[in-house]
């Protein structure tokens, strides 16, 4: 299979991305993750309704939305929680559907996500932790016997050093600070290497320390990998925005720089004027 990225055009909310055959003067884009016209209905009532997103390599999304727009239910699709009714989920290639996947599949092919909750091993270290997370589900044998490969050793280096816990790499996990755990927890997606990284929530309950060091670290994580980021914390999300979605009862609302996002008119009358 390949996963290549398809260079597609288009900057309008809601446009189908194109492919290769561009307009003249339209900015070409390596979209990594194509969500093409999703509903996804609860009892008739649409969480999603007939949403369309395009996620381009690298970049910083930020996801915002008042209680109730379909972010979590996005996230779901993305990852094969939730099936949508209608509509495909593309990774790279137009032809990659990832409805048609299991979770366990979408993560090995690179989709990793982050809940709000942090869920690391408590009675393991940081190190343990982490090298629970590169060996994946069926390596826990492997790692108890110390058989880690040298490249899976490298990853938890530089996952330690990425997340800055370094110095607590011989920690038991359940005595870390809540920012520390949900870090930790980052280090532990950063081991399976995805191409792109949903993480919910990043810093409800973080100090003011450690929610401008996770501002630092999801800025530093974005380039190589694709992040996207659902967050309430609007001092949070203009401090790291770059393109900014905003959801509204299933649809995008509004898209593009937090400062066109902030001016839109309907965005103020359905979230930030509240
Ligand atoms: P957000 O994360 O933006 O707050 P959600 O995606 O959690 O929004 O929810 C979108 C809508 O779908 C809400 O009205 C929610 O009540 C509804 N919903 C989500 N999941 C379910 C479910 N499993 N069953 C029924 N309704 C659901
Ligand atoms: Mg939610």
């Amino acid at each position: 299979m390949t996963l290549a990225t398809t260079q597609v055009a288009g900057d309008a909310v809601g446009a189908e991305p194109v492919e290769a055959g561009v307009a003249p003067g339209s900015r070409r884009r390596d979209v990594v993750l194509w969500v093409d016209g999703v509903t996804v209905s609860f009892d008739g009532f649409k969480a999603l309704d007939n949403l369309t997103l395009t996620l381009d390599a690298g970049e910083l999304r930020c996801i915002i939305g008042p209680n109730g727009a379909g972010k979590t239910t996005l996230m779901d699709v993305m990852t094969g929680k939730t099936r949508p009714d209608i509509g495909g989920v593309f990774l790279g290639a137009r032809d990659f559907d990832l409805t048609k996947r299991s979770e366990n599949e979408i993560t090995r092919l690179g989709i990793g996500r982050k809940f709000q909750r942090p869920t690391v091993f408590q009675g393991h270290t940081v190190f343990e932790n982490l090298e629970l997370a590169v060996a994946g589900n069926k390596g826990v044998l492997a790692t108890l016997f110390g058989r880690l490969r040298k490249t899976q050793r490298e990853r938890i280096e530089q996952a330690l050093e990425t997340i800055g816990l370094r110095d607590q790499r011989g920690r038991r996990a359940g005595l870390l600070s809540h920012g520390h755990k949900q870090w930790l927890e980052i280090g532990m997606l950063l081991c399976l290497d995805p191409k792109v990284l949903l993480i919910d929530e990043p810093v409800a309950g973080m100090t003011h320390q450690e929610t401008d060091r996770t501002a630092e670290l999801l800025q530093s994580l974005a380039g190589e990998r694709t992040v996207v980021v659902v967050e309430h914390d609007m001092d949070f999300v203009r401090k790291i925005a770059r393109q900014v979605t905003v959801l509204h009862e299933g649809r995008v609302l509004a898209e593009g720089s937090m400062e066109n996002v902030q001016n839109d008119p309907h965005v103020i009358e359905v979230y930030l004027g509240t």
